[in-house]
C-alpha cells in the first residue's frame, strides 16, 4: 500500500476506501476555494490558515458541510479530518488547486484519475519544459482540454490575450 499523510491514513484507518479518503481531501480544497478562492497559490493557503486560526467554527462548519454532502461509510467532521492548509499546491498539469496527500509531499499533479499524472510522465519524458512542452499542440486545445475553472489564472490571462488579440485585429480593420 502507498503511504500517506496522517490525514488521510487516519480516515483510511478508521475504514474509508483509499481512493476516497484521498478524495475527501480534494473536495475540501474545492469546498474552501467556493469560499475564499485566490489566485496566487500562497494568497489562497494564508486565507486557509487565518481561517483556521482566527474562525474556528467557520472553518469546521466548511469541513462538515463537506463531509455532510456525501453518504460516507464512517462518521466524518473536523474531528477526524484534519485539514491542512500548507498542503494545498497547484497541479503541474491543469493548474487546478489539489491536497497533496503523498506521506513525502512530492507530488505534483492533482488526482483526476490519473490524468494529470499520466500527462506530467508524458512531458516529463520529452524535450521542453513541463508547462511548454517542445512538441506542437494546436493552440485551440490548451484551454479546453483540462477544462480549467473560470477564476482560474492561467485561463484568465489565456482568454485576456485571445480579447486583446480580437479587439486588435478589430482596431486595425476600424483604421
Ligand atoms: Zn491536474
Amino acid at each position: 500500500m502507498k503511504s500517506y499523510v496522517k490525514e488521510v491514513e487516519r480516515l483510511i484507518e478508521e475504514g474509508l476506501n483509499e481512493q476516497v479518503a484521498v478524495q475527501t481531501f480534494q473536495m475540501l480544497v474545492n469546498r474552501f476555494a467556493d469560499d475564499m478562492h485566490r489566485p496566487e497559490l500562497e494568497d489562497f493557503k494564508l486565507e486557509i490558515a487565518k481561517a483556521r486560526k482566527d474562525d474556528r467554527a467557520f472553518y469546521r462548519s466548511i469541513i462538515d458541510e463537506g463531509c455532510g454532502a456525501f453518504p460516507f461509510p464512517i462518521e466524518m467532521s473536523w474531528r477526524n479530518v484534519k485539514f491542512e492548509p500548507k498542503r494545498v499546491k497547484r497541479c503541474a498539469i491543469c493548474s487546478d488547486y489539489y491536497y497533496d496527500v503523498s506521506r513525502n509531499g512530492g507530488s505534483v499533479t492533482c488526482y483526476n484519475n490519473g490524468i494529470c499524472a499520466n500527462e506530467y510522465e508524458i512531458r516529463r519524458k520529452r524535450a521542453g519544459t513541463i508547462l511548454e512542452p517542445a512538441y506542437r499542440r494546436k493552440v485551440q486545445e490548451i484551454p479546453t482540454d483540462f477544462s480549467p475553472k473560470a477564476d482560474d489564472a492561467q485561463a484568465n490571462a489565456f482568454m485576456n490575450k485571445v480579447e486583446m488579440t480580437a479587439w486588435r485585429n478589430r482596431v486595425e480593420k476600424a483604421f
